[in-house]
Formats: C-alpha cells, structure tokens, sequence
C-alpha cells in the first residue's frame, strides 16, 4: 500500500509507462519511414499516415492498459482508415510487428482511444510531431504529456533524429518539480538537463519552425536581432525545439502566428511535453504576451498566441522586444 501510494506521488508509474511507449512507437516510426520508398510523391502522404496511426495506436493502448480512467487527447482519428482498406492494412501490419495480437478492429479501437475532448486528468499525444521532418528524414518527435487540472505533470519526447552520444536518437523526459533529463535511445546513461544562461553574444542562438507557414520568419529574425542574438537561425522540424533550449544549443524558440494564420491556436500536443522539459530544465514558456500557456481549454490553446520559450534569463526582454515589434 505504502508503495503504491509513493508510486502515484512521483508518478513514477507514469514515467515507465509512457518512456516504454514512446520508446516503441519511436521504434515504429523508424521502421515505417526505413521502408518508405526512397523518393516520395509530393501529395502521397502514406507512410506518414501509417507511421501516425500506428504510433497512435501502441501509446493509446499501453495508456488504457495501465490507467483504463485516462483520458486522452491525441492528434489523429481512426475515420480514415474505417474508408481505406489498404492503409489499415499497412498500419495494422506496422502495429503487429510490436503486438502479436493487433488486428484491423483493436487497431481502429486503440486510435480512437485518443478522442476525448478533455478532463481533469488527461494525456495528450502527437504520434508524429513534424511530419514534414519525418518524410525529409530529419527532426521529428513522438511526443506525449500528462495533464492534470491544466498543468503538465509528466512530459516524454523521443526524437529518434536528434544528435547523441554514439549516434541518433534521444529521449527527453521531465516530470514536474523531478527535473528534466535527456537519454540516447538505446543507452541508458541519461545526463540532467540544464539551459544555458548566456554566453559568447556570436553563439547564442535562436530556434524556429523550418516551415515558414507555422510561424513568422521575417518577425522572428527581428525579434531575435533585437535581443541580441546575431547568428543565424537554427531551423527545426517538430518539439525538438524545446529540446534544443532545454539542452542549451538555443537560448530562445520563438513561434510568433503567422501572417497568413494570424488567428491560428495553437494545438496543446505541439507543446504540453515540451513546455515541461525546458521550464524543468531551468527555462520558462508563455505565450507571445508573456501568459502562461493555458493546458485547460481541450484540444487547443485558445487563451494563447504565439509562443516563447527560453532559457529564462532572457525572456522578459524578448516579450518586451514583441510588444515594441507590432
Ligand atoms: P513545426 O514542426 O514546429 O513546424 O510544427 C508542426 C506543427 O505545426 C503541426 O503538428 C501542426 O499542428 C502545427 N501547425 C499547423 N498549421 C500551423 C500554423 N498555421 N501555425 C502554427 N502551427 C501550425
Ligand atoms: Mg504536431
């Protein structure tokens, strides 16, 4: 009894359960994008598709498995696959590699865990975050959160491109006021994590999305010159970018709305496992007039727009920096 109890104290049930998943829908994905054909169709987004869902379906699964009570809020839905035959075929085969038992109709069912609409407690999954860096073999993320009464508790981002010790392939965990750490995937010498505070002006860096649709580029590089950071952008696919400021190779992520989107809200699966792996690695997340970002709204940020990430220290200036800027 005493165990369980300190068991859900420091979530630690939480922790092993996700890191597994995480970790074998990572494998998924791998798996799925090493078999992809080797030039891709612009429009054909099939093995996207497959790895998504497959991905969606082994979290979604090992979540109800241990806490049949969760909610989950994940970003895809079976209604594709219950009209394409062929595509539950691949991602049920995509599954099957990892669960013996997987057939066309729990697959459908483990996708559709993922469709609530919220709760006090509740996960929120993006089975592929950038798929544009999935498809160009570059950054992508399997990213899953646990939220409760709109604070992210427990953050797990693998992200199987991003540069390691001995080769690709890292995990990031945070779990709240636990720290945050990084591990390669496929070793278990994990190290804390720790932004860095400043430094040598020309190698400070910033962050941003390489789409130029999710974010404002031009406004971006202004803001960031205005701060003070000189260099280049650093441009990423995905939540890697939170592992990026988390681990200290970028001072600042900023993703301010597009022109084109100018009313875009954010998605809380872009960001609920990121949020928790920089601000437990010393860094601080708001929105682009310096809010906290609001995780108690459902599927998206509607109090929210635009976000800041940074290593703390210099946050306040570059929200100031927004505000003079518009
Ligand atoms: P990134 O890899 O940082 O470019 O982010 C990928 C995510 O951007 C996707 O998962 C989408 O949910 C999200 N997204 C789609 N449209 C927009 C938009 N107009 N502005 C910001 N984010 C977007
Ligand atoms: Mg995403």
């Amino acid at each position: 009894m005493l165990l369980d109890q300190l068991l859900t104290m420091s979530y630690e049930l939480e922790r092993r359960v996700a890191i597994d998943a995480v970790l074998m829908a990572a494998r998924l994905c791998e798996r799925v994008r090493k078999s992809m054909p080797q030039a891709i169709a612009k429009n054909d987004k099939s093995p996207v598709t497959i790895a998504d869902y497959g991905s969606q379906a082994l979290i979604c699964r090992a979540i109800a498995a241990a806490f049949p009570d969760d909610a989950i809020i994940a970003e895809e839905d079976a209604a594709a696959l219950n009209e394409d035959n062929h595509l539950l075929a691949q991602a049920t085969d995509s599954v099957r590699e990892f669960i013996p038992e997987a057939t066309p109709e729990r697959v459908i069912n483990w996708i559709g865990l993922g469709s609530s609409t919220g709760a006090d407690r509740f996960w929120t999954l993006d089975p592929i975050d950038g798929t544009k860096g999935f498809l160009r073999d570059d950054q992508y993320a399997v990213a899953l959160a646990l939220i409760e009464n709109g604070q992210v508790q427990l953050g797990v981002l693998a992200c199987p491109s991003y540069p390691a010790e001995g080769g690709r392939g890292a995990l990031f965990v945070a779990i709240r006021g636990g720290g945050a750490s990084m591990t390669p995937i496929g070793s278990d010498m994990s190290h804390g994590l720790k932004v860095v505070a400043g430094g040598d002006t020309e190698r400070l860096r910033f962050v941003e999305s390489v789409e130029s649709g999710h974010g404002d580029q031009s406004r971006q590089a202004a803001i960031a010159q205005a701060v003070g950071i000189t260099a280049p952008s650093l441009r990423m696919d995905s939540q890697a970018k939170y592992a990026a400021v988390a681990n200290g190779e970028a001072v600042l992520y900023l993703r301010l709305p597009s022109p084109k989107t100018p009313d875009y809200r954010e998605k809380i699966w872009d960001h609920a496992a990121g949020v928790l792996v920089v601000e437990e690695a010393g860094g601080k997340v708001t929105d682009m007039f310096g809010q906290p970002l609001d995780f108690s709204q459902g599927a998206k940020l509607t109090q929210n727009q635009g976000t800041v990430v940074s290593n703390g220290v210099i946050h306040q200036t570059v929200i100031e920096a927004i505000a003079a800027l518009s």
